[in-house]
């Protein structure tokens, strides 16, 4: 078995298509696939098949506050109808929405660019500052998607604007009322010393969160030992996932990354609440 729990489509900040990440987790030998779209459930509420060698997950990640710091949550095994779920994600997106509306208006005021219609050109239900960076390159203001975002996108960028997310409670009361496993995403890439990492896992498990990620893509065997350490240490279980967006970030793929034993006793796939078959080949 192989799982890769943390990854995009277009209908978030993706580039591709729910088939193309099904296809490609199946030529990359994946068993467990999650799609995990920035506060968005959309891949899960239209058809797509799912050939029978893959078992899809529904998941979601949301982005809430904690201590005036962003911290991005993933739902594992959600119900995507459930109400509160839904209505948390309604207000997310329409928070994106009026964010990007905002950087659009700021970006028109010393450009000519209508960014706003781009938005609207997209599949995508969460926009996302990813997107106005592709923007940015395509229109030849930046010269790649890392410029874009030092330039104009980072705290310190001419058109950034603060998001208004929900609060770490709320992203974790959602996904637990979902039926779902909350997961701390990526948690080596928040500005954290290992206190503050352990005062918010603490905060996190208190909420009803499970789990934290502890492989995936660019972290050094150092960080990964870490964060397994803290993972032990504040007794939740562990999670892996590529947080693959795009075919063109050579870095990464689906189910490439460096994971650990799936016969591991707090791997995820072992919390009660995991239901998704083990015995998929
Ligand atoms: P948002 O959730 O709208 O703030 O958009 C953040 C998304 O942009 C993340 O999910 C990443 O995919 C991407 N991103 C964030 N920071 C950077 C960065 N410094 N360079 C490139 N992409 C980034
Ligand atoms: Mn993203
Ligand atoms: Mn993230
Ligand atoms: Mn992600």
């Amino acid at each position: 078995m192989k799982f890769d729990l943390h990854c995009h489509s277009h209908f978030s900040d993706g580039n591709h298509s729910p088939e193309f990440l099904i296809q490609r987790a199946i030529a990359n030998k994946v068993t467990h696939l999650a799609i995990t779209d920035h506060d968005c459930v959309q891949v899960f509420k239209q058809p797509v098949e799912v050939p029978q060698e893959l078992t899809l997950i529904p998941g979601v990640e949301i982005s809430c506050a904690w201590n005036g710091q962003e911290i991005h949550v993933v739902g594992l095994g959600i119900n995507v109808e459930a109400q509160q779920l839904t209505a948390i994600l309604d207000i997310q997106q329409q928070s994106r929405r009026e964010r990007a509306a905002t950087m659009a208006k700021r970006l028109a005021s010393f450009t000519d660019y209508d960014l706003e219609s781009y938005l609207e050109s997209l599949p995508c239900i969460s926009r996302t500052r990813s997107h106005i960076a592709n923007f940015l390159v395509k229109e030849g203001a930046s010269k790649n998607h890392q410029q874009a975002f030092k330039k104009y996108l980072s705290r310190k960028g001419k058109l950034y604007c603060p998001a208004n997310w929900c609060d770490l409670e709320t992203a974790i009361s959602s996904i637990n009322s979902a039926g779902g496993i909350a997961v701390v995403a990526h948690p080596s890439r928040y500005p954290f010393t290992r206190k503050k990492l352990l005062s918010l896992l603490s905060d996190f498990k208190q909420a009803g969160g499970a789990a934290i990620e502890t492989a995936y893509s660019n972290l050094d065997p150092l960080a990964r030992k870490k964060l397994e350490d803290a993972c032990d240490e504040m007794d939740l279980y562990a999670s892996c996932g590529s947080d693959f967006h795009s075919v063109e970030n050579t870095w990464t793929d689906i189910g490439k990354f460096h994971s650990f034993n799936e016969s591991k006793k707090n791997a995820i796939w072992n919390h009660p609440r995991w239901h998704f078959s083990h015995n998929t080949p």
